[in-house]
């Protein structure tokens, strides 16, 4: 991280003048101010005597003393996305509709859920900040922040600002992907599909269909070239309301095994921001199972608990609002 940011200026309104000049109380207290280049607004709510009424305790769970979800949103106020928006779920306008052998796959060893409520099937592995998980900020959001280090805000100092995820789309020209089984051995001659995340409803939604929209053959080293960005058709990563498509589904077959995973965009951000902007390298171990081995044993793997924390309540509709 090389930007620090201070607290620079605190103006004090009269109780309930804010947004002084258009939006929203918390994420535009002053549209006009540009003396800064982060801002947010602390309108005179019920929030006051109650989330912040607690002005004695030096805990980091005391937001007037250390508020990570502040933090959280200035994040956006300065251009980062949601990285949790990555993680992909199967509920609430979230569907993978993929079948082997006539059966869905989500649920079974193939696809089993990461988590003990049973609606999603991966995490991003990038935690921090704009996963939702401070204190330390994601390595993705990380070097995202430092491509402007030293910038003045130039397209707004406000959640959201006309940059957010801007570097969303620095994908390296080319793409290796070298499919790997479990023991990480290289699959030659493995097939390889791709599904893409179409739209679906809510918050970085994502509904993957039956149908493979790359079909690729593995070399004798086991790679295969995915192109600038196999996760659209159009060559645009889209991370917004009802829609992200930066994560694709990986099915990968050799001889009679299947398995699958996942390839995502941050993933060929961080190639292309190590320098190799032509040609990205990637893995991928997969788990391999016989085709039809899995179907109907949905227990077989025991979840995995992974430490997601949704976002403190107070700011999620701000958070909302401004993306
Ligand atoms: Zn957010």
């Amino acid at each position: 991280m090389l930007d620090r940011i201070r607290l620079d200026k605190v103006v004090v309104v009269p109780d309930d003048a804010l947004p002084l000049a258009g939006g929203y109380p918390t994420n535009n207290p002053n549209l006009n101010d540009r003396t800064v280049d982060l801002q947010w607004g602390f309108p005179n709510d019920a929030s006051i005597g109650t989330f912040y009424g607690d002005h004695a305790t030096r805990s980091s769970s005391n937001p007037f003393y250390y508020e990570a979800s502040l933090l959280h949103e200035l994040g956006h106020a300065r251009y980062l996305v949601d990285v949790y928006g990555f993680n992909v779920h199967v509920s609430a306008g979230n569907r993978i509709d993929i079948l082997e052998n006539g059966a869905p796959i989500v649920g079974t060893p193939y696809m089993p859920y990461v988590n003990s409520w049973r609606d999603a099937v991966r995490y991003t592995p990038y935690t921090g900040l704009m996963n939702g998980n401070g204190p330390t900020v994601d390595r993705h959001s990380a070097v995202a922040l430092n491509l402007i280090r030293g910038r003045r805000a130039t397209l707004g100092n406000y959640n959201a600002p006309g940059n957010l995820g801007a570097y969303l789309n620095d994908l390296p020209a080319q793409n290796e992907l070298t499919v790997r089984d479990a023991s990480g051995a290289a699959l030659p001659g493995a097939s390889v599909r791709i599904y893409r995340a179409g739209p679906g409803e809510g918050w970085y939604a994502k509904v993957y269909d039956n149908t493979a929209d790359m079909s690729l053959t593995a070399d004798a080293a086991g790679k295969v070239l995915l192109g600038r960005c196999p996760f659209s058709a159009t060559g645009g990563i889209t991370h917004t309301n009802n829609h992200s498509n930066g994560v694709a589904i990986v099915r990968v077959q050799s001889g009679d095994r299947v398995g699958y995973g996942f390839i995502e965009a941050t993933d060929f951000n961080l190639e292309y921001w190590r320098g190799r902007t032509a040609l990205g390298r990637h893995e991928l171990r997969v788990a391999l199972r016989k085709q039809g081995s899995a179907v109907g044993s949905v227990d077989e793997h025991a979840p995995t608990e992974r430490v997601s924390q949704p976002l403190v309540v107070k700011n999620e509709v701000s958070d909302l609002v401004g993306q």
